[in-house]
């Protein structure tokens, strides 16, 4: 981390004291944001924190379905199996 190389892109009267892995613009403290260890300028972590939100709305998503979907064709074929058993009798 190279320290007093620029100014805080957000706050050009402050001196940057890191730089951000997303957007590579020079951040000072306030700006700077620790998230999974990496740095991060306020902007990128609020754009990092909406992709995951998106992944974890994905992820929960996605069983959901595969449950309902499953469900929706076992009544069918359970419907189906005992139509065709009572009317073969
Ligand atoms: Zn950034
Ligand atoms: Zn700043």
């Amino acid at each position: 981390m190279s320290l007093g190389s620029g100014r805080c892109h957000y706050h050009p009267e402050r001196a940057g004291l890191g730089i951000c892995v997303e957007c590579r613009n020079v951040i000072c403290t306030e700006c700077t944001t620790q998230f999974e260890g990496i740095n991060r300028c306020a902007k990128c972590l609020g754009e990092r924190l909406a992709k995951a939100r998106t992944l974890v709305a994905r992820k929960d998503w996605s069983p959901g379905n595969v449950v309902l979907a499953l469900a929706a064709v076992a009544l069918l074929f359970g419907g189906f199996y005992g139509l065709t058993f009572l009317a073969g009798r």
